[in-house]
């Protein structure tokens, strides 16, 4: 995915002016309690087809073959527990609006897009991405997770609140993660290694297991809801 934090963190500012859902009720855009007992988890790996996302210059791995393979171990490790949907399970594009439409053929379920990263070369650490109040636990909950895996962060966002497509758009709790960065050289070298996907996918798990049985509870207080429209394509950021 591309950074644009400053142009992005000015657009959310504007959007704090106004508190009211227009013509609806609190949940209007996800702002309602987070899921607790939800059964159905959605994984979305990103990118996919013509689409290869990012790449390492160091080990020449695409963003879209390491996002799938995480997937899958992620569905693994959630096997028994959850009933999983895969939104690709091949190298296979799809849009992100397409993304969306399909997840929202589950209303009881949750979405968990998986990526990676690329940024400065000094920039490592995993991050995750949440626009909703119904998400906020689940990604405080995954970021914490992550935390712990990783060897090192260096100025990376950890926990983000940001307006995009997959954080926005899906009628379901829905948060993007981002596994490390692909184009930092030693973090890059990690993503390689079978043994950190399978780390990370533990972790996403155990995030999500958590939600499921504890829905907010400890988890400190929701984030204050912001009403902004859908993100669209031309909002400036592909992820
Ligand atoms: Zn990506």
């Amino acid at each position: 995915m591309r950074v644009f934090r400053l142009c992005l963190a000015a657009a959310a500012g504007l959007f704090l002016v106004s508190c009211a859902a227009p013509g609806g009720g609190r949940s209007e855009y996800g702002h309602r309690p987070g899921p607790k007992g939800f059964r159905t988890v959605i994984l979305d790996a990103g990118h996919g087809g013509h689409d290869s996302g990012a790449k390492s210059r160091w080990t020449g791995q695409m963003e879209k073959d390491a996002a799938m393979d995480t997937v899958r171990r992620l569905r693994q490790e959630l096997g028994g527990q959850f009933r999983v949907v895969l939104m690709r399970d091949g190298d296979e594009f799809i849009s992100l609006d397409e993304r969306v439409r399909r997840a929202n053929g589950y209303p009881e379920a949750i979405l968990i897009s998986l990526h990676y990263n690329h940024g400065g070369a000094n920039t490592r650490g995993t991050e995750t991405f949440y626009w909703r109040m119904d998400s906020y636990s689940l990604a405080k909950r995954i970021q914490r997770e992550l935390a712990a895996v990783v060897p090192s962060e260096q100025n990376n966002g950890g926990l983000v609140r940001r307006r995009i497509r997959l954080t926005r758009n899906p009628e379901i709790p829905c948060v993007l993660v981002e596994g490390g960065y692909m184009s930092h050289a030693a973090e890059s070298r990690l993503i390689a290694d079978s043994g950190y996907r399978q780390r990370l996918a533990r972790a996403v798990a155990k995030g999500i297991r958590d939600q499921a049985a504890y829905g907010d509870a400890g988890m400190g207080p929701l984030p204050r809801p912001i009403n902004a429209p859908l993100s669209r394509p031309t909002d400036a950021s592909e992820y």
